[in-house]
């Protein structure tokens, strides 16, 4: 037996599924979870001492890669002062105005401990400042696991296939309507009818829990006109695509202006570490300023804040995002001439410093539906077979892959002659 196979064993005594987070558990995939021992730049160790080169980096944070120094120094540094005060600390005003300089949109800011408790705030703001229940959400986006989100939700409720998870009272989930991503004219004709009760527009402007799957053109420009229409607010749940697709965020790179940003991930610096943040008129409507409560007994915590601000700093350098996109394509390049050396049909999507590989044989993959139906065997395979190689994808065919500057010329080398390998092996 091997050392993650013992863990295993043991932590499904005391921990349900042996994890803290179901995709861990690598029940969609099947076979034994690595346990980790450490992490370093692009690269995982696990606790039988095999070292993977990692394209999840922590499920986005790790853009810088891992355990990077001046990351880990500012933790050091603050942890001299204390762990946690329950007051205010300077660090917290540095964070929101560095936030607010870097993504324009979020002229006030909130600091949260997780991406979950953004986007959960953020839908309650919503719903205080217009005083309507409703919210639009997408198939297949994924915003945390709060109640009213957790409706054909992405990431690990799609690949356990529990996206309307039991718990979730209908009378609260029927103030969530679903639409599909990408398709506008839907859109329009629930607006026409609900529209006036909806207090708001949840959305991946990039969505990253249903694969990687980019707007379709007008898309973002066309849920702006809506909510302006009927006097919804828009949130862009950049929890995922904040600082990975460029340093504004998505935002950014489509030019359209959400009320509400939620971000996490990448603003922790590895650290857990959420925000939500918008319009000054909207976010003064939080307590307390305003009657919409919202509170937290960690949120600012030093550490935290110390970690973010390290990795913000750094990643504000010139030339991080032409660096970490053409790293991207590059890999993304490679896979797809790798997949057809050896007639494996495959498609990939990009955005910035974040990808898509998909088992299909359509050209573009723009919704849950496509989405959903592909080979999902041949991912499987393909999966345990780069896992064996020494390459950690993300153990599902439903999330967005991940590289980082750490990542070396050698090291996409490596993965693509892994892939190489294994596709030769799926077509055999
Ligand atoms: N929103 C998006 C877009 C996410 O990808 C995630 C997590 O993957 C969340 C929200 C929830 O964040 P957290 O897992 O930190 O609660």
């Amino acid at each position: 037996m091997t050392q993650s196979e013992v863990l295993f064993e043991r932590a499904q005594h005391t921990i349900p599924g042996g994890v803290n987070s179901p995709v861990r558990a690598f029940k969609s995939v099947g076979g034994t979870p690595i346990f980790i021992e450490r992490a370093d730049g692009p690269y995982i160790f696990d606790v039988d001492g095999k070292r993977y080169i990692d394209y999840i980096g922590s499920w986005g944070p790790m853009l810088l890669g891992h355990n990077h120094p001046e990351i880990r120094q500012a933790v050091i540094n603050a942890a001299e002062h204390g762990l946690s005060f329950g007051a205010p600390c300077p660090a917290e005003v540095d964070m929101a105005e560095l936030v607010s300089k870097l993504v324009p949109s979020m002229e006030m800011v909130r600091m949260v401990s997780s991406g979950t408790e953004a986007t959960m705030s953020a839908i309650r703001l919503a719903r205080g400042y217009t005083g309507r229940n409703t919210i639009l959400k997408f198939e297949g986006c994924y915003h945390g696991h709060a109640d009213s989100l957790l409706v054909k939700a992405g990431s690990g409720a799609l690949t356990l296939g529990v996206p309307n998870s039991p718990g979730v009272p209908d009378d609260f989930a029927k103030y969530t309507l679903t639409a599909e991503f990408n398709n506008l004219a839907q859109l329009e004709s629930i607006f026409a009818e609900k529209g006036d009760d909806i207090a708001c527009i949840i959305v991946e402007p990039v969505a990253g829990n249903m694969n990687c799957i980019p707007p379709v053109p007008g898309f973002l420009q066309g849920l702006r006109e809506l909510c302006d229409r009927y006097g919804s607010v828009l949130i862009f749940d950049e929890v995922m695509t904040g600082f990975r697709v460029a340093l504004g965020g998505a935002q950014q790179v489509y030019g359209v202006t959400p009320d509400i940003t939620t971000l996490g991930k990448i603003i922790g610096g590895g650290m857990p570490v959420g925000a939500f943040g918008g319009k000054r008129d909207i976010m003064l409507h939080i307590a307390p300023t305003g009657p919409v409560y919202q509170a937290g007994t960690l949120s600012g915590n030093p550490l935290a804040m110390a970690a973010g601000l390290a990795a913000l700093n750094a990643i504000s350098q010139p030339g991080v995002y032409e660096a970490l996109t053409a790293k991207t394509t590059q890999l993304i390049e490679g896979l797809q001439q790798a997949a057809n050396r050896h007639g494996i049909p495959v498609t990939t999507n990009q955005v910035g410093g974040m990808f898509g590989l998909f088992f299909s044989s359509e050209q573009h993959i723009t919704n849950y539906q496509q989405a959903t139906q592909c080979d999902i065997e041949a991912f499987k395979r393909f999966f345990h077979l780069m896992l064996a190689e020494g390459v950690y994808l993300a153990p599902s065919a439903y999330e967005a892959g991940f590289i980082s500057l750490a990542h070396t010329e050698q090291d996409l080398a490596d993965t693509l002659a892994a892939a190489d390998r294994s596709f030769k092996a799926l077509a055999t």
